[in-house]
C-alpha cells in the first residue's frame, strides 16, 4: 500500500485517480497483516486495487466522473467489489473515466482528463482510462473497469496491458451506476492474464440483486490457464482489411495468426459482412437505454441541483442542462429521438433485430470455431484533441470492439508490441459466452 501510495503522489499529473483512500487502505493493510500472520487472510490478500468512479462503495462519492452526481455518496457497496474486499483486497482509491461510461479518450470527465504513461500527449482510451493507466504505471495491483462497448479493452490496448469484457450478466451489475444496461459489464485490468483470472473468478457469479446474473456455476480460471491442445481459429476478413485499420497492427495482427498457423493450429479466414452495421446498432442501442437510463437525474434523488431555480419544472431543466456535460446530453437526445412515436419502429425496433442477427451470426461462428482473433482498436493512441470535435470519428474508434458488446460475448485484450512511435498495440480475442476459462487459458498461451 505504502508503494502504490508513494507512485500514486509522484505520478499525480496522470490524473488517474479522483479520490484516494490513504487512511483506510494504510488501516486495511494492518488487519490483513494480522489475518496473514494468523493464516486467515483471503484469496486476495494484500492485493491492491482501484474502481471505477462508477461503482459504488458504502459511505464513499461517486461521480460517474459527471458535476451531476457531485456530492453524491453511496450508501451500499456493489456486488463486484463487495467480492473482492470479502477477499481481503484493499481499495486504495476511485479512478478518473469518461462521463457515465460514454467515450473513448477519457477527455469526457468533470474531473478532467488523464494522460497516457506510454507518451503523456496522448489519450489513455476510454470510457476507463483512469483505470488502465492506474494499472499500466504501478499506482495499484488490479483496477475495476466497466466495458459497455469497449471500454476495457481499448483503454487496454492503448496503455499495452490486459483488459477483459466478461460475457454479459456474467458479473453483477448491482452497484455499477448504468449507462446501457444490456451492454453494461464489469471487466478487470492487470499486468498479467493470472491476476485478472484470479479477480474475475471471485467476482463473478450469481447475485440475488441483479436478476440478469447468471446462475451457471464459476469455474476457477485461475487454475486453468494450462493450454496444450489445437484450436480452430477464424479471422474477420472485414476486420483485417478494414481501411481504417493502421498498417502496423494489421502486420502485429497477422504476425500472430501466421505463428499460430506453424505451431499446427487452424487459422481460417471468414466473411462477416454484418460487421458494418455493428456500430450503428450499437449507437442507436445504447443512446436509447442511456436516455432512458439517465432520466433518474433530475435534482430531485442524487447529487448537483441547480441553484438558479424558480419553480419546479425549471429546476428539472437547469439541473440537468448544467449538471450534464455535452457528450452524454448528446447521447440522451439521440437516444430519445430513436425512441420517440414516429421513430420507434425505424430505428430502436429495426436496430433490435439488427442486434438479434449480428448475435446469431457471431456465435454461429463461435460454434465452428474456438476463437476469434482481430486488432482490439483500428489506432494506436491518438492524440488529445483529434477527435473532440467528431463525434462520428470518436464513435469509430470502437470499430472492433462493439461486435463482442452486441453479441454479449466475452473478449480480451493482451498486448501484441508496438507501433514505430512506441505506442502499444492490442491483441483482441473472442470467444462464445461462458468460456472465459478457455479465453484465460488461450490469452496466456498467446502472452
Ligand atoms: N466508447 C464507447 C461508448 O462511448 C464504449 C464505452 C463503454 O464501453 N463504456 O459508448
Amino acid at each position: 500500500v505504502k508503494y502504490y501510495l508513494q507512485n500514486i503522489q509522484t505520478k499525480a499529473h496522470l490524473n488517474a485517480f479522483v479520490e484516494v483512500y490513504e487512511q483506510s487502505a494504510l488501516a486495511q493493510a494492518e488487519l490483513i497483516n494480522e489475518k496473514i500472520a494468523s493464516g486467515k487472510a483471503g484469496r486476495l490478500a494484500g492485493m491492491v486495487i482501484g474502481i471505477k468512479d462508477v461503482l459504488c462503495y458504502d459511505a464513499h462519492e461517486a461521480n460517474a466522473s459527471s458535476k451531476i452526481l457531485q456530492g453524491f455518496e453511496s450508501q451500499f457497496t456493489g456486488t463486484a467489489v463487495q467480492r473482492l474486499i470479502d477477499e481481503d483486497a484493499i481499495v486504495i482509491g476511485r479512478l478518473n473515466c469518461d462521463e457515465f461510461g460514454m467515450g473513448s479518450s477519457n477527455e469526457n470527465s468533470v474531473h478532467g482528463r488523464v494522460l497516457n504513461a506510454a507518451d503523456e500527449t496522448r489519450v489513455p482510451g476510454g470510457s476507463s482510462g483512469g483505470s488502465a493507466v492506474a494499472v499500466q504505471a504501478n499506482l495499484c495491483t488490479v483496477s475495476l473497469g466497466t466495458d459497455t462497448g469497449g471500454s476495457v479493452r481499448q483503454p487496454a490496448a492503448f496503455t499495452g496491458i490486459v483488459g477483459i469484457k466478461p460475457t454479459y450478466s456474467r458479473v453483477s451489475r448491482w452497484g455499477l451506476i448504468a449507462y446501457a444496461s444490456s451492454f453494461d459489464t464489469i471487466g478487470v485490468f492487470s499486468k498479467t492474464v493470472k491476476d485478472n483470472a484470479l479477480v474475475m473468478e471471485i467476482m463473478a457469479g450469481h447475485d440475488n440483486f441483479d436478476s440478469t446474473a447468471s446462475r451457471k456455476p464459476v469455474p476457477k480460471y485461475s487454475e486453468l490457464l494450462h493450454f496444450d491442445k489445437r484450436v480452430k481459429i477464424a479471422y474477420i476478413k472485414e476486420t483485417i482489411e478494414s481501411p481504417a485499420l493502421q498498417p502496423e497492427i494489421k502486420a502485429n495482427t497477422l504476425a500472430v495468426l501466421e505463428k499460430l498457423k506453424n505451431e499446427g493450429h487452424q487459422v481460417e479466414e471468414v466473411d462477416f459482412p454484418l460487421l458494418k452495421y455493428t456500430l450503428p446498432t450499437y449507437y442507436i442501442l445504447t443512446t436509447a437505454e442511456a436516455s432512458s437510463n439517465l432520466s433518474r437525474f433530475d435534482g430531485v434523488k442524487y447529487g448537483y441541483r441547480t441553484p438558479n431555480a424558480h419553480n419546479l419544472e425549471s429546476m428539472y431543466k437547469l439541473t440537468r442542462s448544467e449538471g450534464f456535460g455535452e457528450e452524454v446530453k448528446r447521447r440522451i437526445m439521440l437516444g430519445t429521438f430513436v425512441l420517440s412515436a414516429s421513430y420507434y419502429d425505424a430505428y430502436f425496433t429495426k436496430a433490435q433485430k439488427v442486434r438479434r442477427m449480428i448475435k446469431e451470426s457471431t456465435e454461429d461462428l463461435l460454434n465452428k470455431f474456438d476463437y476469434i482473433i482481430m486488432p482490439t482498436t483500428p489506432s494506436t493512441a491518438f492524440k488529445f484533441g483529434e477527435h473532440s470535435n467528431d463525434p462520428v470519428a470518436m464513435y469509430l474508434e470502437d470499430l472492433f470492439t462493439v461486435q463482442a458488446s452486441v453479441s454479449g460475448v466475452p473478449a480480451l485484450s493482451i498486448p501484441n508490441g508496438k507501433d514505430k512511435l512506441g505506442l502499444p498495440i492490442g491483441l483482441q480475442i473472442i470467444t462464445n459466452s461462458f468460456k472465459e476459462a478457455e479465453l484465460y487459458a488461450f490469452a496466456n498461451y498467446l502472452s
